[in-house]
């Protein structure tokens, strides 16, 4: 099956991808990790790439596409694939459509303020790397560290107006890709808001697992 995983950022996509990855028994294809490698290994592709990011700008589509192309070509993913990460928006889908059959888009459904008590909650330790959540997994005491005693921080991207402008971005420009989905009749929809074990069992569900 060739999936792809939509979702708000901070909906739990990645915990979700993980748990199909050895579910399914396919890879999950992520453009981040194939650009990063591109550019390592100097392909062409990614010599291309590279000028783009040296230069302050984004990585055209047809670039990012001409990598996946190559990397959904592999061995590994000839029995399907998660995309993680990518389309992010109705161009990059449409030019997906050109290299790839998709079979299923599944949206992870959790509410913006759902999504913001998650994030704005968490807490790290920078010195020993603890992850705490004020309502969810809680220090013993505020602000402090239970393993080294270190002061807790939140990090930049947890932060509230920084989460509010992700939110925003998402439903902008990837929201609309459950419509463009919706209408190949390749969408289904499950809930995120029931905890990790009730999600992946309407994944599990949706997707006839
Ligand atoms: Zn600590």
């Amino acid at each position: 099956m060739k999936l792809i995983l939509l979702g708000a950022p901070g909906a739990g996509k990645g915990t979700l991808a993980a748990y199909l990855i050895d579910k399914m028994g396919v890879p999950s294809v992520s453009t981040g990790n194939i650009l990063r490698e591109a550019i390592k290994n100097k392909t062409a592709l990614g010599l291309s790439a590279k000028q783009y990011m040296d230069a302050g700008q984004l990585v055209p589509d047809e670039v990012v596409i001409g990598m996946l192309r190559e990397r959904i070509a592999q061995d590994d993913c000839k029995g399907g694939f998660i995309l993680d990460g990518f389309p992010r928006t109705i161009p990059q889908a449409e030019a997906l459509d050109t290299i790839a059959e998709i079979d299923c888009a599944l949206s992870l459904e959790v509410p913006d303020e759902v999504i913001e008590a998650r994030m704005t909650g968490r807490r790290v330790c920078l010195k020993c790397g603890a992850t705490y959540h004020i309502v969810a997994n809680p220090p013993k005491a505020d602000g402090v560290c239970d393993k080294c005693g270190d002061g807790l921080h939140t990090r930049s991207d947890d932060k509230p107006d920084v989460v509010a402008d992700r939110l925003a971005t998402y439903h902008a420009q990837t929201e609309p890709l459950k419509g463009y989905y919706g209408a190949q009749g390749k969408l289904k929809s499950i809930d995120g808001t029931q905890g990790i074990e009730k999600t992946q069992g309407f994944a599990a569900a949706a997707l006839g697992l």
